[in-house]
């Protein structure tokens, strides 16, 4: 069957998998070649003036690019896709759609960057926000003014894993004639794809679970509304935050073992809760998958699965968690997350440490963990050996 005959990106015809090894990457037509080329060109020949085969300059578009962009927009189920240089990159793209005057709902549990551009860089051209409870769709309709134009809000959320319902929270912005950005960096699309519950925009940090080898840096848009991706793909050209043709090639490659790594990170972690659960050293464990998790009726709905993170909380407060970050071996001491390698971290002190005295400041007992894809008893062991330690 040729690669014409069936259109790899159509989530109706074709399964997640499927769609990831070859959507947007059809065969060279000159050499057969099944692996996307790294497209280096800046520039493309024309026939006449302004007759291109589709690319002109590479900022603007450009082969290996596209192939990505298409690829990871039918991962989300949506019309189309952009990609950025970076997941903060991807997240201005899309407050740049504000005017000053204009106003954000933001959870109150994000991202600690994602709270920095807001409140340090857009906040000082004008745009306003508020920080909420998105836990109750409620809030969003309470604090909407006449000028708010979106809700900004992460599912799970980083670093509490705290749970929000996107359809409820969706249709309340919609009920206030408002948009609903998801950041679905923890989740990724094989978890959870917020565009069919509802969701505006869908915003990634690629960095993490696509990329998932802690080799690229990276950031993309989907939605399946064609003026705002006009509009995303007009400040993704002008102000040019653009990825290398080198970093949507190993985006891309990522993206094809995305399944296969998204199960067993979301096994690893399973495995590393039961023993969390268990230490006398823990006070609290932040899981979705816990059924005494506040969320855990929502993520069950809205999730395939629970992802690879987990959060947690010393007895012994911020010491105990600052000692145990050194104890580990598996667990590599560091920041980011989403890859195949586990890594440890303590989020007040390191990845949200910008978001120290604000609405999303976080626990100085908590430590938070990537589970990698390295053998569960492994993990466990390690963990196990750093907490009886502390
Ligand atoms: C890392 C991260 C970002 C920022 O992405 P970068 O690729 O580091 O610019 C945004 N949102 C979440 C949830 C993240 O984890």
């Amino acid at each position: 069957m040729s690669d014409e005959s069936i259109d790899f990106t159509d989530p109706e015809r074709v399964g997640f998998e499927t769609r990831a090894v070859r959507a947007g990457q059809p065969h060279s037509p000159t050499t057969g070649a099944v692996v996307t080329p790294i497209s280096l060109a800046t520039t493309f020949a024309q026939a006449e003036v302004g007759v291109t085969r589709g690319y002109e300059y590479s900022r603007t578009g450009n082969p290996t690019r596209a192939a990505y962009e298409t690829c990871l927009a039918s991962l989300e189920g949506a019309r189309h896709g952009l990609a950025f240089a970076s997941g903060m990159a991807a997240e201005d793209a899309v407050l740049r759609a504000l005017l000053p005057g204009d106003h954000i709902l933001l959870g109150n549990d994000a991202y600690g960057g994602t709270f920095r551009i807001i409140s340090k860089v857009f906040a000082p051209m004008g745009v306003e926000w508020t920080a909420v409870d998105l836990t109750d769709p409620d809030q969003v309709k309470e604090h909407w003014r006449p000028r708010t134009r979106l809700v900004w809000m992460e599912t799970p959320t980083n670093p509490l894993l705290t749970v929000v319902d996107i359809e409820a929270v969706a249709a309340a912005a919609h009920g206030q004639g408002g948009l609903c950005v998801v950041d679905n960096t923890f989740a990724t699309p094989y978890l959870q794809q917020p565009l069919s519950l509802g969701a505006d925009i869908v915003v990634h940090s690629t960095t993490k679970y696509v990329g998932g080898h802690s080799d690229v840096v990276g950031g993309f848009v989907a939605t399946s509304d064609a003026d705002l991706a006009e509009r995303l793909a007009f400040v993704q050209n002008s102000v040019g935050a653009v990825p290398s043709p080198f970093d949507c090639y190993l985006s891309l490659r990522g993206l094809k073992t995305l399944a296969l790594r998204m199960d067993r990170h979301c096994e690893n972690a399973a495995a590393v809760v039961e023993l969390l659960v268990s230490h006398p050293a823990v006070s609290e464990v932040l899981y979705p998958g816990l059924e005494s998790h506040p969320g855990h009726d929502v993520a069950l709905r809205q999730m395939s699965g629970f992802g690879g993170m987990v959060s947690f909380r010393l007895r012994g407060g911020r010491a105990a968690a600052l000692d145990l970050v050194t104890r580990t071996e598996l667990f590599t001491l560091a920041e980011s997350l989403g890859a195949v390698e586990s890594l440890i971290e303590h989020p007040a002190a390191m990845t949200h440490a910008s978001a120290a005295g604000s609405p999303l400041e976080v626990p100085d007992d908590l430590v938070r963990l990537s589970v990698g894809v390295e053998t569960a008893a492994d993990l466990v062991a390690d963990l196990g050996q750093a907490l009886d330690s502390i």
